[in-house]
């Protein structure tokens, strides 16, 4: 008998029509003879409207009330998904993330998970009925409820398959499985059967939001292979695991290991992200010490710095231009620290710019084959959309346009690397994309 962890995304539970499809698929998968967990995230945008709820009464909310307001989102679709489940004749019961033994770090809005004590569900699942578990939610040591970040359900439901030893981990949401772009801004994106969990990886840091990035962190660690796929249709979706092939056996002779690392794509997809801004500290005394000064303040203010450029200074003035990017919520606390060392450090002024968008290009075969860069250079070029900051890694180059040049220099970039699919176009389910 397996055991299978699923979890249902917010817009695969919508409405009461939707919950009760749901629960008729993880009725199936009960009476198909495996043990079910199920992990559910808030109803539709629920976690957005509380936010905004929340944003009525003050602009700051305290966010240890922030955290108990949002995680009342999946109290409610936890408990209405395990009526719907028992009015099937299966037997089902809700837990809070708490009562499951998601325990966490205290770092409010974005708490990482430091140990999974799943007793009650084991517990539940031993007597033969169906854990439901609230997504996005856990405790800290000093017993206040916390959240893990946007699209923290997702690294809920790993996180169990990894405690519960569950033989795999569906995460299902309203696409077929991970796509070489958005399909909601190319709709002849194409479905990825397999992707290893470095590329999803970047992907998901550079905002293929399908996946929360710490999911896939916390799969890679603990090798819970994940399968993408839709709650909407019985297509199979994507397997995220560790190689691109079949598992390679240990002892198989090393050709056979080179063999399954010739398989990796050149590219695996294009990843978009509008949830940067852009700060440039401007006329900054060329002289050492003054970078380190300037990104202590900024990691002093809570930022989280993505792509850092720095100019070549003006011989005249000895002075030069910083940019960096960072969340756009990051970005008040940042601006006010830095507006407070402008003396200290002696630059000139601040600009704050947040219409910006950034796009990334990932595959793990761009790292043994060259003109992976001229040929996306050259693709926004013919697209007529300039490029104003530019980084890479091993398996990722990312560029930083204007946000409202961000769809068609995605769409001009899946074109040129030949990701358009011939068989029409992916089906968005659901969601408002929100
Ligand atoms: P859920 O509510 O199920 O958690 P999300 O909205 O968090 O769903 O994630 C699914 C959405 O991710 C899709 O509807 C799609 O718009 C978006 N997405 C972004 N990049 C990709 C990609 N590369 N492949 C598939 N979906 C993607
Ligand atoms: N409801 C939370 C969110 O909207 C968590 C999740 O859906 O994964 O971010
Ligand atoms: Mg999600």
């Amino acid at each position: 008998m397996a055991l299978v962890v699923q979890k249902y995304g917010g817009s695969s539970v919508s409405d009461a029509h939707s919950i009760k499809r749901v629960a008729k698929r993880i009725a199936e998968a009960k009476r198909a003879g495996n043990d079910v967990v199920v992990v559910v995230s808030a109803m539709g945008d629920t976690t957005d409207e509380l936010m905004d709820l929340a944003g009525q009464i003050t602009p700051l909310p305290p966010q240890r009330e922030l955290d108990i307001l949002l995680t009342a989102g999946e109290r409610i679709s936890m408990s209405l998904l395990a009526m719907a489940i028992t009015n099937l004749g299966v037997k089902a019961k809700s837990f809070t993330g708490q009562q499951a033994g998601l325990l966490t770090d205290a770092v409010h809005g974005r708490a990482r998970i430091v140990d999974v004590v799943p007793h009650r569900i084991r517990e539940t699942v031993e007597r033969g009925q169906v854990a439901i578990v609230a997504g996005f939610q856990g405790v800290s040591r000093s017993n206040d409820v916390t959240t893990l970040g946007r699209g923290g359900s997702d690294t809920t439901a790993v996180a169990l398959a990894a405690g519960l030893e569950a033989d795999v981990c569906e995460i299902y949401t309203d696409v077929d499985g991970v796509f070489t772009a958005d399909p909601r801004i190319v709709p002849n994106a194409r479905k990825i059967d397999r992707v290893t969990y470095e590329e999803m990886l970047e992907l998901a840091a550079s905002g293929a939001k399908v996946l929360a990035l710490r999911s896939v962190e916390y799969a890679r660690r603990y090798g819970v292979p994940v399968h993408v796929r839709s709650s909407f249709s019985a297509t199979t979706g994507t397997l995220v695991s560790g190689t691109h092939g079949d598992a390679i056996d240990p002892n198989a002779p090393s050709g056979a290991q080179e063999e399954a690392q010739m398989e990796a794509p050149i590219i695996s997809g294009v990843a978009h992200d509008r949830s940067e801004a852009k700060i440039t500290v401007v006329g900054v005394p060329d002289k050492p010490g003054t970078a380190a000064r300037l990104f202590e303040v900024v990691a002093g203010a809570g930022a989280n710095i993505d792509m850092i450029v720095q100019n070549v200074s003006a011989a005249q003035t000895g002075r030069t231009d910083i940019s960096f990017t960072l969340p756009q919520g990051d970005s008040p606390a940042t601006m006010a620290a830095l507006t407070g060392v402008q003396a200290e450090i002696g630059f000139e002024s601040l600009q704050f710019d947040d219409q910006i968008g950034k796009l990334s290009l990932v595959g793990a075969g761009m790292k043994s084959h060259p003109g992976v860069s001229a040929r996306l250079f050259g693709a926004l070029r013919d697209a007529n959309i300039n490029i104003e900051m530019i980084s890479t890694s091993e398996i990722r180059i990312s560029v930083v346009t204007r946000a409202d040049s961000l769809d068609d220099a995605v769409r001009a970039v899946h074109s040129a690397f030949d990701l358009d699919s011939a068989d029409g176009e992916a089906v968005v389910y659901a969601g408002t994309g929100r």
